[in-house]
């Protein structure tokens, strides 16, 4: 059992680091990255004090920009304090702090005044994130769920939905690749692309370095996951999986993916 695709409270999880890595632990997970929406933080406050039986690498999901869509690209086994790296980081916690002040201002002009305090409580010192604003609408009554803020005004395509401020795709590839690590590509699947752009989004992830593909986030769901082997096998480039995990839910993954029956040669969990 793997995982390669988590998140803690440091993030939009609802699980501090420790006790994220001891659910693992518990599920049988034997390799796990916490990979929180660009920031490290909580990497670096187990990474001293990890338990026994369990190898956790060190992770990240970086934001950024590729033909006007929002990528996410994992980062694994990496080297937290390389420079370049720490300034991309930086660089991300500024990217979301000016964004939080464009949503705050959106939300304001359609009636939501005070939506940036309510979400920087909500966040509680987390890197800031559209789900804090979301739980921040549901608390003051804006709307009846975190779907339907997502669905009405932070998803795809929505006021809360800003790009501009991400750096490209090929610069978070070589922001990873500086500090030693491997750049996975995040659920393809989940973009809302087409099956043209979605190639191209492969061709250009694989020609500014990219290492792996996703193929399985949350659920496994067998289609799409060989649909990504394919591209993935076409390019040369490896696989990764998780489970995308941010609280227990009834609709989302636990922790970890059992990985016994992929082919070997394949996984990234092989070289990171
Ligand atoms: P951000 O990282 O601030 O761009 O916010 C993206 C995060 O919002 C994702 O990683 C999910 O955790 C969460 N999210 C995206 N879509 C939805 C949705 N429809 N309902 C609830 N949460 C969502
Ligand atoms: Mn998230
Ligand atoms: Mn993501
Ligand atoms: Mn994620």
């Amino acid at each position: 059992m793997i995982d390669f695709h988590t998140h803690s409270a440091a993030s939009d999880g609802a699980l501090a680091p420790a006790a994220l890595v001891n659910r693992a632990l518990r599920e049988g997970v034997k390799r796990l990255a916490i990979t929180d929406h660009d920031t490290i933080a909580g990497y670096q406050s187990v990474r001293n004090y990890l338990p026994a039986g369990i190898d956790v690498i060190s992770g990240v999901e970086l934001s950024c920009e590729w033909g006007r869509v929002g990528i996410h690209v994992i980062g694994l086994g990496f080297d937290p304090e390389a420079p370049g790296f720490r300034a991309h980081l930086k660089r991300l916690d500024g990217a979301r702090r000016e964004r939080a002040e464009r949503i705050d201002q959106k939300l304001e002009r359609v009636g939501m005044p005070g939506a940036m305090a309510g979400a920087l409580e909500e966040a509680a010192g987390a890197q800031i994130g559209r789900p804090h604003f979301a739980r921040w609408m549901v608390g003051a009554g804006h709307v009846a769920s975190e779907e339907e803020a997502f669905k009405r005004f932070l998803g795809r395509g929505k006021a809360g939905d800003i790009l501009v401020l991400w750096p490209s795709l090929r610069e978070t590839v070589e922001a990873i690749l500086d500090a030693q690590g491997m750049p996975v590509l995040a659920h393809p699947a989940h973009y809302g692309l087409t099956a043209t752009r979605l190639r191209a989004l492969i061709d250009a992830f694989t020609s500014a370095g990219g290492a792996a593909v996703e193929i399985i986030n949350g659920r496994p769901k067998p289609g799409e996951q060989d649909m990504l082997w394919r591209l993935a096998n076409d390019r040369s480039l490896r696989v990764s999986v998780g489970s995308d995990f941010h609280r227990d839910s009834t609709y989302g993954a636990g922790l970890g993916v059992d990985v016994t029956n992929m082919p070997s040669g394949c996984g990234i969990w092989e070289v990171v």
